[in-house]
């Protein structure tokens, strides 16, 4: 393999993740970064999920980065489009060190060199550090359907919309009720001439309070800074103080009378609001936030249906007690592989080791961001970094936080390779497990993507998101082994 070029940090994905790296190693006078992007343009999960109605479940004022705070949000909760045209602002400056159209084919650790190499389908390269923002929620997962290739006409996922699909007058099937779901099927409502929506779990639901901000908050929020970082740590304070429902069963209990009493006044029709109804406890699985769900459901064009789908013919969907519904257009808002990321199989560290094998049965890391044998990989959004409660940004900058500081960790240390010690990760996993334990994510009768096969959860946050940053406020040099360029451990 012949290399093309070597630089100090490598970054997968040019996602929030990926661009809040570049961003910040830029910030801190390391601009010797290549980002590896597979599209041709910048946003990850937020360019790909274009589907209608495609928009931010958490408020718009905790969705940027705190080092790039964008004053102007049209909407308390922001729309995709905007989200987007907000990643693009922030990758305008790093453009030129963005390699796109370059999908990831392998990156391994080069033991002897104490490097990082790269295969990429643009060029091959080396890197002291590879840092991943390749988030858990990318891959589209279709369901294992028997005859679902026999239907010929137009069918897709929500993260790949197809916007060529005119949808209008058209008899539309819908598989799934997640959060993508409920964000689409409202759109569709308005413009398909039948739509079915084929729910397996129903979901729980509370209304969001969306609006325009005003002109006057954009105008004050430009003009003082300060006022718009207060209003941010409001609004994460109140998403904070929520948590206590998913720890505290009798406030679970309040949050669940809550979205009754939604569902009550959105849904007149007892059966129809006996299918709507959950069987599992709230924050099980994602909360989800929509006021024009339910309202959609009760329109005449659409039938929500809680029989499983036993097969597709052609254009019929059979369910398991025989009823047959003709469809146009089949979409799967079906999700993703949340404790498979795919860029695992392609990280391979000492030995030749997988990160998917590593993996096989349960993910894990230390803090969520680094791996036994995996040295100088720092992975964004890892391992029990995800929420249900608050924003993935501020988790994010938490864990870019901590890249620095193990790249200064380094420095001081004259390290050229950080990697967790065994013990350190396996009792950091201990404890998390131990805190997971009984938690509603795993007794709160649901199944969700939060648990891998074997029931794990390796997804989750167990605690308010402010405890994850304090975890990784300081880097603990006890945690590591460093090796120094005799290798020698230091
Ligand atoms: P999801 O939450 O995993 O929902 C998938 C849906 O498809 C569920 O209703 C699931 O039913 C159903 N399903 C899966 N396989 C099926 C099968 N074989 N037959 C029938 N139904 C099946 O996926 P998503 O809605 O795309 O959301 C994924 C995640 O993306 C969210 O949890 C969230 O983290 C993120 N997201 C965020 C936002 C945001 O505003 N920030 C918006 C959209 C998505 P079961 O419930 O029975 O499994």
């Amino acid at each position: 393999m012949s290399i093309e070029r070597h630089v100090r940090v490598a970054i997968l994905g040019a996602g929030f993740a990926g661009l809040g790296m570049a961003a910040q190693l830029e910030r801190h006078g390391i601009p010797d970064f290549l980002v590896v992007e597979r599209a041709q343009e910048v946003g990850g999960t937020w360019r790909d999920n274009t589907y209608p109605g495609a928009a931010c479940d958490i408020r718009s004022d905790l969705y940027s980065f705190s080092f790039a705070p964008k004053p102007d949000w049209a909407f308390r909760y922001g729309r995709q489009p905007e989200i987007l045209e907000y990643l693009r602002g922030v990758a305008e400056p790093l453009r030129s060190r963005i390699l796109f159209g370059a999908e990831l084919l392998s990156a391994d650790w080069d033991e002897d060199a104490a490097v990082w190499r790269l295969r990429t389908a643009r060029k091959t390269f080396t890197a002291d550090l590879l840092v991943s923002g390749g988030g858990p929620l990318i891959e589209p997962t279709w369901p294992d359907i028997r005859g679902l290739d026999s239907f010929a006409g137009p069918r897709f996922h929500s993260a790949r919309w197809r916007h060529d699909v005119d949808l209008t007058g058209r008899r539309v099937t819908v598989i799934g009720t997640g959060a993508s779901a409920i964000q689409f099927v409202p759109e569709l409502q308005k413009v398909a001439g039948r739509l079915t929506v084929f729910q397996r779990t129903a979901p729980w639901i509370i209304p969001r309070a969306d609006a325009p901000t005003s002109a006057r908050r954009r105008r004050l929020f430009a003009r003082i800074p300060r006022l718009q970082r207060a209003s941010r740590d409001w609004v994460f304070l109140m998403a904070e103080a929520r948590f206590a429902g998913f720890r505290v069963k009798p406030i679970g209990r309040v949050f669940e009378a809550v979205a009754r009493r939604f569902l009550r006044s959105e849904v007149k029709d007892p059966a129809l609001r006996a299918k709507l109804t959950p069987d599992f406890r709230i924050g099980c699985k994602r909360i989800l936030i929509s006021s024009d769900y339910y309202r959609a459901l009760t329109q005449p064009n659409v039938e929500l249906v809680t029989e499983r789908i036993a097969s597709i013919e052609g254009s019929t969907i059979v369910g398991v007690d025989g009823g047959r519904r003709e469809f146009d257009v089949l979409i799967a808002g079906t999700g993703f592989d949340a404790t498979h990321p795919p860029i695992a199989p392609l990280i391979h560290g000492r030995g030749g080791v997988s990160l998917a094998d590593r993996w096989s049965p349960h993910m894990g890391a230390l803090r969520g961001t680094t791996v036994q044998d995996f040295p100088n990989l720092f992975l964004l959004v890892g391992p029990n970094t995800a929420l249900g409660h608050n924003s993935i940004i501020y988790m994010i900058e938490s864990q870019l936080d901590y890249v620095l500081q193990a790249l200064r960790l380094m420095d001081v240390a004259g390290a050229r390779t950080i990697e967790p010690r065994p013990e350190a990760q396996a009792a950091y996993n201990l404890r998390l497990q131990r805190e997971l334990a009984g938690a509603v994510w795993s007794t709160g009768g649901c199944a969700s993507y939060y648990l891998d096969e074997g029931g794990r959860n390796t997804t989750l946050w167990p605690h308010r998101a402010a405890a994850y940053r304090a975890a990784v406020r300081r880097i603990d040099p006890a945690e590591y082994l460093l090796e120094g360029a005799s290798r020698q451990r230091v």
